[in-house]
């Protein structure tokens, strides 16, 4: 009974596929159908920070090479605010730089090209792993002073009251948090909430982010959670 319980992976509610190689990314989203139906994917970093945004993934499968950017910097985004498993497609032999992934947050590495066999025992194992570690499952949890923010349950309590987030507030806050630490151009939050070409994104931004502050800062006149970068934009500070 108890080796059962141990041996069963639990379904994840979704797997994201970071992967810019379309025949490579189709071979590992095939594969991964046998431990979900929702497998989604994204070819550069863009999409899979806005896919991030849009709907946290239970486990992420991440290529390095990718057309905008590093995946290691997607990496550590995660890592600010999620204990995620996320599984590293590397084409590299570098040993310095599996290390550095390791040390960066990454759970495991896979060695392009690797097997759909081996692919699916390193996800099997990430998926156990993390369905015996509450820390591994949840996204963050954020408690400032008089607000409790659950970023997976979509709850809010501000001062004992609970505060009602639209759908595009609840995108942006996710967006702002996904940049945590680093400042975000309305441009950036724009691409990642709104991924639409029209419209002016700083008027749009400032408004949705004067309506955030009034639900999810300790204190709205003063700032604390979304602060305002002067010339650039805004920096969400994780308390
Ligand atoms: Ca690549």
């Amino acid at each position: 009974m108890l080796l059962a319980t141990l041996g069963a992976v639990p379904e994840p509610k979704s797997i994201l596929v970071v992967e810019d190689n379309a025949a490579l990314r189709e071979t590992l989203v095939d594969a991964l159908r046998a431990v979900t139906q929702r497998v989604r994917e994204a070819a550069t970093l863009a999409e899979a920070t806005a896919a991030c945004v849009a709907e946290p993934p239970d486990l992420v499968v991440l290529d390095l090479g990718l057309p905008d950017g590093d995946g290691s910097m997607l990496l550590g985004a995660l890592r600010a605010l999620t204990m995620v498993p996320v599984i590293v497609l590397s084409g590299r032999e570098d040993e310095d730089e599996k290390v550095a992934l390791l040390d960066a947050g990454a759970d495991d590495f896979i060695i392009k090209p690797c097997s759909a066999a081996e692919l699916l025992a390193r996800v099997r194992g990430q998926l156990r792993r993390s369905a015996a570690s509450a820390a591994a499952r949840t996204w963050a949890h954020i408690v400032a002073d008089g607000v409790e923010i659950d970023l997976v349950e979509q709850r809010v309590v501000r001062h004992g009251v609970p505060q009602k987030l639209t759908p595009t507030e609840w995108l942006l806050l996710r967006a702002l948090v996904m940049h945590a630490g680093r400042p975000a151009t309305p441009r950036q939050l724009w691409d990642m909430v709104w991924s639409r070409e029209f419209g002016d994104p700083s008027v749009h931004i400032r408004v949705h982010i004067t309506h955030l502050r009034r639900k999810i800062e300790p204190d709205p006149s003063k700032p604390r959670l979304i602060v305002t970068e002067p010339g650039v934009g805004y920096r969400f500070v994780v308390p």
